[in-house]
């Protein structure tokens, strides 16, 4: 779909509700409320719902109304909801409902794998970030870009590269992470605050996950796991866990990396990396989730050993 529907909808809409995935990371932060900001400044009532805390990392240029908790029964009337850096409806949790709830709805997604569940999508799978396809949105609705517009969007973008290292960074990416940047945008700032800085519990919580370190497949395989129990031990919070795959990947000669984690109802959460071929959206689509070639995810109900060894054996499938 062209961006032009898009347009005409958000042009109609009086009061517009914002959702990301849970689990939510700097795309998905940065985009809802670069977005929010937009619409906010062409007069729309806008509003973002969350149904987590936002991770500390995230929450130091927060000073912004209209991040509002996701309480099922209550919520405002809204006439358009927009989604953004959602692949598949089951990341929105309980927000699901809303898809049924708000009569036009919009996806504005960049993952390869995206399972249509908008009336609306608009997916651009060599967009970084969905911050780059907000930017564009934003540019388009012509709405003046100001400095915490800018710092939304640049953490979005600069988040999904990693810090514009990822093989998904292309010119445009630096493009308009130079043009945010001419509103005053503070990278270095940014980039210790979301990238740099550890809690506590996170370093012992690394500890703990490097402790389980398994290598499989001629050492091309490293997996690594994160139990309740270890959460507990360390005091760790869901969000110090983000990150801790790149100790896997990391390895010199590893191809794979997984990281599998215990989820406070019992589930289980498997982060996938890869280094240069091997595509592991497939793999982790084999479980029912997915993402991108290089970075993917999926979850699964069982024990730690058996859904490890299924994963091997799905990943060497794919070397
Ligand atoms: P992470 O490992 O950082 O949680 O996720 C890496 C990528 O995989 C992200 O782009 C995320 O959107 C995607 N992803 C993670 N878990 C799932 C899942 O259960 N389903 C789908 N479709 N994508 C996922
Ligand atoms: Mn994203």
């Amino acid at each position: 779909m062209n961006m032009d529907k898009i347009i005409q909808l958000i042009e109609k809409a009086k009061s517009i509700a914002i959702v990301s995935h849970t689990n939510m990371d700097g795309d998905a932060i940065g985009s809802s409320l670069g977005l929010m900001l937009a619409l906010r400044k062409m007069g729309k009532y806008a509003v973002t719902y969350i149904e987590e805390n936002v991770p500390e990392r995230f929450d130091f240029w927060l000073d912004i109304d209209g991040l509002v908790r996701y309480n099922g029964d209550k919520i405002g009337e809204h006439d358009l909801l927009i989604v953004v850096d959602v692949a598949d409806r089951k990341l929105l949790g309980d927000r699901g409902r809303l898809l049924d709830e708000i009569k036009n709805t919009i996806s504005l997604d960049h993952h390869v794998l995206h399972y249509t569940y908008s009336d609306n999508s608009y997916v651009k799978p060599d967009a970084a970030a969905a911050g780059e396809i907000v930017y564009d949105l934003v540019k388009r609705l012509g709405v003046q870009i100001d400095l915490d517009i800018a710092t939304c969007l640049y953490v979005a973008i600069s988040t999904d590269t990693g810090r514009f290292k990822f093989d998904n960074t292309t010119p445009t990416t630096h493009m308009i992470a130079g043009d945010l940047l001419s509103y005053g945008v503070d990278s270095n700032w940014i980039s210790n605050k979301v990238f740099d800085e550890n809690s506590k519990e996170r370093i012992k919580l690394v500890a703990e996950a490097i402790g389980t370190l398994k290598m499989y497949y001629h050492e091309k395989i490293a997996v690594m796991h994160i139990t309740r129990e270890m959460m507990d031990k360390v005091h760790a919070k869901e969000s110090d866990s983000e990150g801790i795959i790149d100790f896997a990947i990391n390895i010199r000669g590893v191809e794979v990396g997984a990281v599998i984690r215990e989820k406070e109802d019992g589930s289980l959460k498997a982060s996938l990396r890869s280094k240069s071929f091997v595509d592991v959206s497939k793999v982790a689509s084999m479980f029912g989730g997915g993402g991108h070639e290089k970075a993917s995810g999926c979850t699964y109900q069982g024990d730690i050993m058996s859904f490890e060894e299924k994963l091997v054996n799905c990943i060497r499938g794919e070397m």
